[in-house]
């Protein structure tokens, strides 16, 4: 097959928050740009992003970046690694004055500052009284931000490849990363778009869980395409459930909802927080509070006939801040739950929601893996920002608001980086005649296999393995059978056949490439859980309840190859200020 080559300084896969911002950056610098995306921009799932932006603007209560960074030191369960986190503490406040300044439509205080409300595991003076650090337009902060951003990017003249999704990464024999192959989805057309420096943005991959708050897109396809060439996977182990998925459905339930004064209670009509956090109750941290309702369903005081989940309350704020405040939220819970918050209480449980690991990288951005010479190095052409990138500021569970931080923040440090390593390495290096071998190979065994299994058969037993043997609370028998469990799915996905061979909108292939990747992700996550014999943050075993800092205050590096497991220390050294000790978290 002829294969059409185009060249850019740089090409970044994923048009959500992340991979925008570092674009916008790029091409003001003058850079050519091509974003992939495999949804049209302002769909990415960013755009659902509803409770807000975590910054230390002290517009409500008094605060700093440096009780902001305790809060996630302390949030990450002492496994983020705290240059990073000093570093993004540091940088938040300026880059929303920035957000600002593009446009971006905050909701404003009485006084005209940006309007900020509390959320979880945000404290004042290192631990104190709740702070309140979310910068928020209504409930949906993610539209207002990923919309300013893709306009700023119109205007800049970044260029985007509209519905093109990334196959495979492209290395030379130095193990240089040179840009990807893409394939047009709607005609099935594959091109390579070599590059100078190569960002993924691509988010996070929530649909390996059965049940979850993802966008259908969030299949994990970066760590897909990392993995498969060579780059190990980092703390996969560790993914968050967030508290208030709709039950039954999966929908997000903002913990906005719970910032603004709703809470949580069990059959008797208990608000159960108390218990269990008896200063923060229902905020918190969210590995607390999931953990926290499962137990209450599984002590038999859950909800409804099958006594299967809780109920957030909140008619006691009054239809007024409902509506203002909270109309995405009330729209939701009518749509999905069929029950009016005004009146009546939403019915929720724990359902997966983001994803703490990822493709290693530092906080410039640049991806970090065994490479040429040495254990850890950067590799040449290759960064990571968003989701898909494990910094690691969220370390084993991160704070509610703190994500749409890290795309900006990143996004912006990840370009100024690209734009001076461009600086050193001027040029495109040449492409090794099987640049799109890899990817042609994945390609031809579609069109060739028959007798294969459904896509759709296979996807459903890797997202109910997952949700079965990798959940909320994880034992060692569950985890033990679930290794094995994955593998044998993982085999099956490699004979996956689709029926229709036509190129046009198949959305089968489209499928079955994606499916390439959850099986990345799965067995990452699964085998890296497997492994880590204690709980932290997270990551939560009936067999070892307690952190253990002796031997596992480090990281989880996972090789696809050989299904092998490597560790690298925690960065406990801050940049500037003292260390935070690991302590024992309470709420
Ligand atoms: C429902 C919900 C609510 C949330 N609320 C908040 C909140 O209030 N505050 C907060 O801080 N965080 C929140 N989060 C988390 C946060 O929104 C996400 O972590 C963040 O938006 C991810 O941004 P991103 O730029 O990394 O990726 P995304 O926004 O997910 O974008 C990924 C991009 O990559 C593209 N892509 C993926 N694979 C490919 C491929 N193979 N080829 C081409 N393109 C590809 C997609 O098309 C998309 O453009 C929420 C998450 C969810 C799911």
């Amino acid at each position: 097959m002829a294969i059409v080559k185009r060249k850019f300084d740089v090409v970044i896969v994923g048009a959500g928050g992340a991979g925008m911002r570092a674009a916008l950056r790029l091409s003001e610098a003058g850079l050519k740009v091509a974003v992939l995306s495999k949804v049209f921009p302002t769909r990415s799932h960013t755009v659902s992003a509803q409770g807000g932006i975590a910054a230390p603007l002290g517009n409500v209560t008094e605060d700093n970046w440096h009780w902001h960074m305790y809060d996630t030191v302390k949030g990450s369960d002492y496994l983020g690694d705290q240059d990073a986190i000093e570093f993004m503490c540091r940088h938040a406040s300026e880059v929303v004055y920035e957000l600002e300044h593009f446009g971006m439509p905050f909701d404003r205080l009485e006084n005209g500052k940006i309007y900020q409300r509390p959320f979880g595991g945000q404290s004042q003076n290192f631990g104190g009284a709740q702070a309140t650090r979310s910068c928020a337009a209504a409930d949906r902060t993610g539209h207002a931000l990923l919309h300013t951003l893709y306009q700023r990017n119109v205007s800049a003249n970044t260029q985007f490849f509209v519905e093109w999704m990334g196959l495979d990464l492209i290395r030379d024999e130095q193990g240089d990363v040179l840009g990807v192959t893409a394939m047009e989805m709607e005609t099935g057309e594959v091109m390579l778009l070599q590059a100078k420096a190569t960002l993924f943005a691509t988010g996070g991959g929530g649909r390996i869980f059965q049940a979850n708050t993802n966008a259908l897109i969030n299949t994990g396809d970066g760590l897909g395409m990392a993995a498969r060439a060579g780059i190990p996977l980092e703390d996969m182990e560790f993914w968050q459930f967030h508290p208030t998925g709709i039950h039954g459905v999966g929908v997000l339930i903002s913990e906005a909802v719970r910032g603004e004064g709703g809470y949580l209670i069990n059959k008797d009509g208990e608000r159960f927080m108390e218990r269990y956090a008896p200063n923060a109750k229902d905020l918190a941290s969210r590995d607390v509070v999931a953990r926290a309702m499962t137990i209450e369903i599984k002590e038999g005081r859950g909800c409804g006939d099958e006594l299967d989940h809780l109920l957030l309350k909140l008619d006691h704020l009054g239809s007024e801040i409902i509506k203002s405040r909270l109309p995405g939220i009330r729209e939701l819970a009518m749509k999905f739950a069929h029950a009016d918050p005004i009146h009546d209480p939403i019915p929720v449980v724990p359902t997966a929601h983001y994803m703490m690991g990822g493709i290693p990288t530092n906080y410039y951005g640049q991806v970090v893996a065994p490479y040429k010479t040495g254990p850890e190095e950067v590799v040449t052409g290759f960064y990571a920002v968003g989701e898909c990138a494990c910094v690691s500021v969220h370390g084993a569970n991160r704070l509610g608001t703190n994500s749409l931080l890290d795309l900006v923040v990143f996004g912006r440090a990840a370009a100024n980086q690209i734009i001076e390593d461009l600086k050193i390495n001027p040029h495109h290096k040449p492409l090794p005649a099987d640049a799109a071998d890899k990817s042609l190979g994945r390609l031809a065994r579609l069109e060739n296999q028959t007798d294969g299994e459904n896509v759709a058969q296979v996807t459903d037993a890797l997202c109910k393995t997952m949700q079965t043997y990798c959940g909320v609370f994880r034992f060692e028998d569950t985890l033990l059978q679930g290794v094995e469990k994955i593998k044998a799915v993982a085999e099956r996905v490699g004979r996956t056949e689709i029926k229709d061979k036509s190129r046009v909108f198949n959305t089968a292939r489209i499928e079955a490439l994606e499916l390439d990747n959850m099986k990345e992700v799965a067995v990452a996550t699964m085998v890296s859980a497997e492994a880590r014999r204690e709980s932290r943050g997270a990551h939560a075993r009936d067999d070892f309840p307690e952190r253990d800092d002796d031997n596992w205050l480090r990281h989880t590096l996972f090789f696809s190859e050989d299904h092998r497991l490597d560790y690298k220390p925690v960065r406990l050294k801050p940049l500037t200020v003292d260390s935070f000790p690991p302590k024992k978290r309470t709420y």
